[in-house]
């Protein structure tokens, strides 16, 4: 999985974080799973992990089609791009 980190990279953003992931060493098919199949493994594992909400950020602020990062899927995160364009939408008229 972290090497997909790593592959996904798109900014020059600190990737520190990257060492304390709890799926390092985990089979990457759980966090990019086959359309339908379940993520509820790989979500568990995000839950306890110490820099999940350092991955979800590098997620949505990257664009990141695909996987679960963060604890979310690519639908959940876009959910969170989309609130925060409207909130900033909202602060700025
Ligand atoms: S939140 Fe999940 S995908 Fe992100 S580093 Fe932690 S275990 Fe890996």
């Amino acid at each position: 999985m972290l090497e997909d980190l790593r592959k996904a990279l798109k900014t020059g953003d600190d990737l520190a974080w990257q060492d304390d992931a709890n799926c390092r060493g985990a089979n990457a098919d759980l966090f990019f799973p086959e359309r339908g199949a379940s993520t509820r493994t790989a979500k568990a594992i995000c839950r306890e992990c110490q820099v999940r909400a350092e991955c979800l950020e590098f997620a949505i602020v990257t664009g990141e089609k695909f996987g679960i990062w963060g604890g979310m899927s690519e639908r959940e995160r876009r959910r969170v791009r989309r609130d925060r364009q409207v909130a900033a939408a909202r602060r700025a008229s």
